[in-house]
């Protein structure tokens, strides 16, 4: 089955209760050749510090990506159409009880996606798993990273463990996958036992917008901020749901009150529209937590915002 844009049109048009519920709807990618961009779910938790459930992520939010549309309200983006868009189903692995396994598995998944030319978005389970995908995707070199989160995840270790979703962004800046210059990270907040972490990103050189500061500069500072430390540098945007307040999306592992209202983080993804974006996530969306299921919608919408970037991006290429 040859897969092209008028497939993914077809697709919109059917009920979106019916089929299998790929995410957004989207075709599942049997052929990397006849895609540009895949969703991937990263079923993995076996980096939480606190609650776990992130495992059941990728599945719920492809459940409430069936209520996602084609064409954006604002930008008048419609994603289909400007590239081939797919869903590479799940990293498969073959030892979640071994975390470098395991993140071995998602490095692997990863590379061969960017060594086909295909920009991903991933939705995850908990935030361990964007290190071993910026081991994949920044091989020549660091990359930029615009950071939205509740916390910093620069902490050195947990538990006698060097891997876990506090420490990714610690271990990608020793191991050279990201740049600090070229770092912000928005949305931070929340006591912590030990200022270790945000003493790292700032010490490291990461822009670090604590929730505070993102109410006195407003959004369309903030924006500003983003790309001036992104630039035209090759930037990857990692977006842990629990940024976002737990009014709004209250099933993660770690909430943290007085976050981005939905608004506010679908504004400010709108404002990374041209940046030299090369895959993003959405990780932290815990099920088991999320009675009502805005969660995943919150997360699936996000997935669709940030889709509409990367398309335009992809297709200015
Ligand atoms: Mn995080
Ligand atoms: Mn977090």
């Amino acid at each position: 089955m040859t897969n092209n844009k008028s497939e993914n049109s077809q697709n919109m048009t059917s009920p979106r209760y019916m089929g299998i519920p790929t995410f957004n709807r989207t075709p599942l990618i049997n052929n990397y050749s006849e895609f540009d961009i895949a969703m991937i779910g990263v079923p993995y938790d076996g980096g939480v510090s606190n609650r776990p459930g992130a495992r059941f992520g990728p599945r719920e939010i492809r459940n409430s990506s069936t209520m996602m549309r084609s064409i954006h309200h604002v930008t008048r983006t419609n994603p289909y159409t400007l590239c081939r868009i797919g869903d590479a189903g799940d990293v498969p692995f073959n030892n979640v009880y071994d975390l470098e396994a395991a993140h071995k598995n998602i490095s692997q998944f990863f590379s061969t996606l960017h060594q086909n030319g295909i920009l991903p978005l991933a939705a995850g389970g908990d935030h361990s798993i964007t290190l071993p995908i910026l081991r994949a995707i920044a091989k020549k070199g660091p990359v930029g990273l615009i950071h939205i989160d509740a916390h910093t995840d620069t902490w050195d270790t947990f538990m006698g463990s060097k891997l876990m979703h506090g420490t990714p962004f610690r271990r990608a800046v020793e191991e050279n996958l990201i740049d600090p210059a070229h770092t912000i990270q928005i949305g931070i907040r929340g006591a912590q036992n030990s200022s270790e972490g945000w003493d790292f990103s700032e010490k490291s050189g990461m822009r670090v917008i604590f929730m505070e500061e993102f109410v006195r500069l407003g959004l369309n500072s903030v924006i500003a901020e983003a790309r001036r430390i992104a630039g035209n540098f090759p930037t990857y945007i990692s977006f842990d749901i629990d940024g976002i307040d737990p009014a709004f999306a209250p099933g993660t592992g770690t909430p943290e009150i007085g976050g981005l209202t939905t608004i506010e983080a679908q504004v400010l993804i709108r404002g990374f529209f041209n940046l030299n974006l090369i895959g993003a996530d959405v990780v932290e969306v815990a099920p088991p937590f999320d009675l009502s299921g805005n969660t995943a919608l919150v997360a699936a919408t996000i997935m669709y915002e940030i889709l509409c970037l990367l398309a335009e991006v992809f297709s200015k290429r």
